[in-house]
């Protein structure tokens, strides 16, 4: 046993966001009982978890984001918020007993196939083992911050945030802002800029704004 769950085990997922939560869920409910799931973070939701910057939101419909073998029922909008996506994806790990056989705060620095036992040998950072049949790499692409490389920003004397490190404390309010980046979450800022204030002077971040229409799910 490693903790409370067993270091030997017939599945096991790496990662608790979409795919983690979801491929374990499906897993379970299709009877396979030997399944555990080992996540870096203290809590389930990958990109959702660290993502908590005012208006983080889904940009596809929810009825097409949210598993097609639990649709929810309670999305405010089409464009559910960051904070509705996370207590969902909460409520299927819990509903499906996904829950009990997450490791938290664990995270896997490799993943070896041994031939002669037909095994992986799983290991983590702090040194624990485990040892699977099946390994499920659900890690993701974005939930680890890329800090860009800018020439002069370590001169730079202000607040300095990426997205994934919004707490609540941060005031935009009477601020000069950058904003550098220009992905998805980048279409939700001019609205974040605007719920302090702060008047958009750049014509190209009004033209990326999202179109989120409080359409009712
Ligand atoms: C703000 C934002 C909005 C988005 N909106 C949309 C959208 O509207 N529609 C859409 O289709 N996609 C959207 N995406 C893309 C999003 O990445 C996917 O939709 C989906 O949530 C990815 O899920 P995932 O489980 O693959 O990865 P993640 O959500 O990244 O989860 C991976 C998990 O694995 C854990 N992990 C990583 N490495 C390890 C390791 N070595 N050991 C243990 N655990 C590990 C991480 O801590 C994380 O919890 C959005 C992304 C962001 C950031």
């Amino acid at each position: 046993m490693v903790g409370a769950l067993p270091a030997e085990t017939e599945i096991l997922v790496i990662g608790a966001g979409l795919g983690g939560v979801g491929a374990a869920a499906k897993l379970l409910h299709a009877g396979h009982e030997s399944v555990v799931v080992l996540e870096a973070g203290d809590r389930i939701g990958g990109v959702w978890r660290v993502n908590q910057y005012p208006n983080v939101a889904c940009d596809t419909p929810i009825d097409l984001y949210a598993y097609k073998f639990f649709p929810g029922d309670t999305w405010s909008t089409n464009f559910a918020p960051g904070t509705e996506i996370q207590a969902y994806f909460e409520r299927v790990a819990k509903q499906f007993g996904v829950t009990p056989r997450i490791r938290f705060n664990t995270r896997v620095s490799s993943a070896v196939w041994s031939e002669q036992t037909g095994r992986w040998l799983v290991t983590s950072t702090d040194g624990r083992q485990w040892s699977a049949r099946y390994v499920v790499w659900a890690g993701g692409l974005f939930s680890q911050p890329l800090l860009a490389v800018t020439k002069g920003v370590e001169t730079f004397t202000g607040l300095s945030v990426h997205s994934t490190e919004w707490h609540e404390g941060i005031d935009l309010e009477g601020k000069r802002v950058a904003v550098s980046g220009d992905g998805p979450v980048y279409t939700h800022w001019p609205d974040t800029m605007e719920s302090f204030g702060v008047r958009i002077a750049s014509e190209g971040m009004q033209g990326v704004r999202f179109n989120r229409q409080k359409v009712p799910a």
